[in-house]
C-alpha cells in the first residue's frame, strides 16, 4: 500500500483529481491517500494558503500528487506551487512533451523533456515592491555600486542563479539522458545579455557536459530556442533551463503535443517528489466536468515509474494511447471543434480510461 498526499487544489483540480485517483486505482497498485487541501479556499478560512499540515504530510510520505492552484496575480497569497517548491527543495521540473498519435497537433513526431530549474532564477521570490523601502534601498545600493540610475518609481525583482542550482539540474538532465538512452541535451539561456546569471547557467552547463562525453551537448539562447522548437521540434530531445524560460517553453512545448491538457509534469527533488499538470486551475471552468485530466491523468503515470510500478505505468499509458488514437471518448480540447457535441466528460473520459485497462 502507497501512502500519497493527496493535494486536490482549487478551480478545476478537484475534478481532474478525482478522474486521476480512478484510474490510478484502477490499474490495482493499491493507494492509501492522504487528502490534503491547499490554495484560495484554504486561504479565505485560515490566512495560510499552504498550511504546515500539508508540508508535514508530504515530508513524511515522500510523494504527493496534486491539482493546480490558483495563484492571485499581482496581490494577494504567493504561490503555493512555488513555495512547495522552494520549502521541499524540489529543484528539477521534468515535463515530457510527447505526441501521441490521434491527438490534434501539427506535428507527430514531438519527444521532448525539459528540465525546469525550480528553485532560483526571478521565481526566487526575492522582490521589492515599488516605492517600499526595500525597493529604495536597492536602487541606492546599484547607484552605489554600479553607477546606473534605476528609476525611483521602479518594482524590482532579483534573478539569482548559483553554480550549486545550476550544476544539479544540468546533471539531473544528464543523468535522465542516460538512464533512459537518450541522446542529446540542449541548455537554453540568455547569455549574451545576462553575463551573469544565465552565462554562468551556461558556463556550468558546459562543464557539467563534460562528465558525459556519451550524451551529445549544444546551447541554445532562448529567443532561438522557441522559433527552432516551431519549426523544427524533432531536432532537440532533452532542455534543460533556468526557471522562468523553463516555464515558458514548457508551454510551448505543450502547444507543439496539442496542449496543455496533455502536458504532465513532476517536481522531483533529492527526497521528495511533487506530481502535476504543467496548467493552472482553469477557473472558468470549474464545476463543469468539461476540462481534460490527462495531463494529471499522465503526471499520475510519471508517479506510478516513480515508485518502480512499470507495469501499471506501461498499462495506463497505453489505454490513455488508445483513448486518444480513438478519438471518441476525449474532452472538447481534443475534439475537432471544441463546441463538438460528442466530446467526453472529465468522469467520462476516465470512465473510458478504466474500461480500456480492464480489456
Ligand atoms: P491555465 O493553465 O489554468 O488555463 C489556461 C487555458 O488553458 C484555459 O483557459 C484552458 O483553455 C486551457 N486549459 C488549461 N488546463 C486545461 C485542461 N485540463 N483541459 C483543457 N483545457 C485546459 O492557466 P491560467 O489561466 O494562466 O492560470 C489559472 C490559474 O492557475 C492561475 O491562478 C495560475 O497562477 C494557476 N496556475 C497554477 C499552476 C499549478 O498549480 N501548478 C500552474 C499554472 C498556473
Amino acid at each position: 500500500m502507497y501512502k500519497i498526499t493527496l493535494i486536490p487544489g482549487d478551480g478545476t483540480g478537484p475534478e481532474i483529481t478525482e478522474a486521476t485517483t480512478r484510474v490510478l486505482e484502477a490499474t490495482g497498485v493499491p493507494f492509501e491517500w492522504d487528502i490534503q487541501n491547499a490554495g484560495e479556499d484554504v486561504y479565505n478560512q485560515e490566512g495560510n494558503p499552504l498550511p504546515e499540515r500539508v508540508i508535514t504530510s508530504i515530508k513524511k510520505n515522500k510523494v504527493a500528487i496534486k491539482g493546480p492552484v490558483t495563484t492571485p496575480v499581482g496581490t494577494g497569497f504567493r504561490s503555493v506551487n512555488v513555495t512547495l517548491r522552494q520549502i521541499l527543495d524540489l529543484y528539477s521540473c521534468v515535463r515530457p512533451c510527447k505526441t501521441y498519435k490521434g491527438a490534434k497537433t501539427r506535428y507527430d513526431n514531438i519527444d521532448l523533456v525539459i528540465f525546469r530549474e525550480n528553485t532560483e532564477d526571478l521565481y526566487a521570490g526575492i522582490e521589492y515592491q515599488k516605492d517600499s523601502e526595500g525597493a529604495k534601498a536597492v536602487i541606492d545600493l546599484i547607484a552605489k555600486l554600479s553607477g546606473r540610475a534605476v528609476r525611483q518609481d521602479s518594482g524590482i525583482s532579483i534573478k539569482p542563479i548559483s553554480v550549486f542550482g545550476t550544476e544539479r539540474i544540468v546533471r539531473a538532465a544528464f543523468d535522465y539522458a542516460r538512464k533512459n538512452k537518450r541522446r542529446k541535451v540542449t541548455s537554453v539561456h540568455k547569455a549574451n545579455i545576462m553575463k551573469f546569471s544565465d552565462g554562468l547557467f551556461l558556463e556550468v552547463s558546459r562543464e557539467v557536459a563534460k562528465n558525459y562525453p556519451d550524451i551529445e551537448f549544444e546551447d541554445k539562447i532562448v529567443d532561438n530556442m522557441c522559433m527552432q522548437l516551431v519549426q523544427k521540434p524533432e531536432l532537440y530531445d532533452i532542455l534543460v533551463l533556468p526557471n522562468l524560460y523553463g516555464d515558458i517553453v514548457s508551454d510551448l512545448a505543450a502547444g507543439l503535443i496539442g496542449g496543455l491538457g496533455l502536458a504532465p509534469g513532476a517536481n522531483i527533488g533529492g527526497e521528495y517528489a511533487v506530481f502535476e499538470a504543467t496548467h493552472g486551475s482553469a477557473p472558468k471552468y470549474k464545476g463543469l466536468n468539461k476540462v481534460n485530466p490527462l495531463a494529471m491523468i499522465l503526471s499520475g503515470v510519471m508517479m506510478l515509474r516513480h515508485l518502480g510500478e512499470m507495469e501499471a505505468a506501461e498499462k495506463l499509458d497505453s489505454a490513455v494511447a488508445s483513448i486518444i488514437r480513438e478519438g471518441r471518448d476525449v474532452t472538447y480540447d481534443m475534439k475537432p471543434s471544441p463546441d463538438d457535441p460528442t466530446a467526453a466528460t472529465t468522469s467520462g473520459m476516465a470512465d473510458a480510461i478504466i474500461a480500456k485497462m480492464a480489456i
